[in-house]
């Protein structure tokens, strides 16, 4: 499997396990019509919905299906109910002497395919979310940034602002992993998230572009807005340091940001580069400031 955080592959074992576990019905179905064995206090209960791990699993996991889908999540549970609902009724039937209902049968077969077909979406779309988005920080990461530029140049285009791109690196970071070790290093990145976040409107799309590098694209209606905005983020991460649980002295960050504007039709690579060559320019200058360069 790729390089995935724990939370996401319990989900990925969780959802395969709930599929093989509901393929096992035919199966169970089979051997209590063949042998007229009791399948389970569990499935003849009216609750055997919520009984079955599974659905007791995903009544924990609701919001993380809902995140990804509402409406399906719902379908998702309907047809889970309904595939057990169709197993009762013919377990009954059988354990009670009598040959079970056509329709029952047809429901069971005919839900049990749509819940897997469910769960084989649901891991797809998790999965797909899960490589997109950084585990540490939550943020996303570079693969979505090229539609979101052009989403946001026709943005501009439309309401006649302009785009800004700020290529953002933490000072001095290897510091901080050397003084304090990784674990600390890693909080300080989603500290420093944080840090960022609270400094953004919502429509100024934030990316972890790489270790220690962010990537913030910024429609401003004109160069004095963006430096603005762009002066005020790095003064939000040089006013919020990070407290440390031991009480020891706060861990001060100070980020370089890099930033330039879009021009019209140009491709993002360029506006990137340009970027970089800006936060090369306030490294050079002395870090913890901004410096806009434009085409
Ligand atoms: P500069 O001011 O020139 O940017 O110096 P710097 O020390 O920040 O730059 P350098 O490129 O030398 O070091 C970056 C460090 O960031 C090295 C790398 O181990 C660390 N880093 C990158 N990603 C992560 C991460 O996810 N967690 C932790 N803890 N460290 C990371
Ligand atoms: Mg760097
Ligand atoms: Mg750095």
């Amino acid at each position: 499997m790729p390089n995935l955080s724990g939370e996401t592959r319990h989900f990925i074992i969780e959802l395969d396990a709930a599929v093989e576990a509901h393929l096992g019905w035919t199966r169970r179905v089979m051997r209590c019509a063949v042998l007229r064995a009791s399948p389970g206090d569990d499935v003849l209960a009216s609750e055997a919905h919520m009984l079955c791990r599974f659905g007791h699993w995903i009544a924990l996991q609701r919001p993380h299906f809902e995140k990804l889908n509402a409406r399906k999540t719902q379908e998702l549970e309907a047809v889970h109910q309904t595939m057990h609902d169709a197993i009762r009724a013919l377990c009954v039937n059988i354990l009670a002497g009598q040959p079970g209902a056509s329709a029952d049968l047809e429901t069971f077969e005919q839900s049990q395919s749509e819940l897997i077909g469910l769960m084989a979406w649901f891991k797809t779309q998790f999965l797909a979310e899960a490589m997109c988005n950084d585990p540490l920080t939550g943020l996303p990461l570079r693969f979505g940034i090229e539609d979101e530029f052009m989403q946001a140049q026709k943005v501009v285009r439309r309401e006649g602002t302009q785009l800004y791109l700020a290529m953002i690196d933490v000072d001095h970071f290897k510091n901080i992993n050397d003084q304090y070790g990784h674990a600390v290093g890693d909080r300080a990145l989603q500290h420093l998230t944080r840090s960022l976040s609270s400094a953004l409107r919502p429509n100024e799309p934030l990316f972890r572009f790489g270790g220690e590098e962010f990537l913030l694209m910024m429609q401003c209606p004109s160069p004095e807005a963006a430096t603005i905005a762009a002066k005020r983020i790095v003064e939000q991460v040089r006013n919020t340091p990070l407290l440390l649980d031991s009480g020891a002295e706060p861990i001060r960050l100070t980020i370089t940001l890099g930033l330039t504007q879009a021009q019209n039709g140009e491709f993002i690579d360029e506006v990137i580069d340009r970027a970089d060559q800006a936060l090369y320019a306030g490294k050079r200058g002395g870090r913890d400031r901004y410096v806009m360069l434009n085409a």
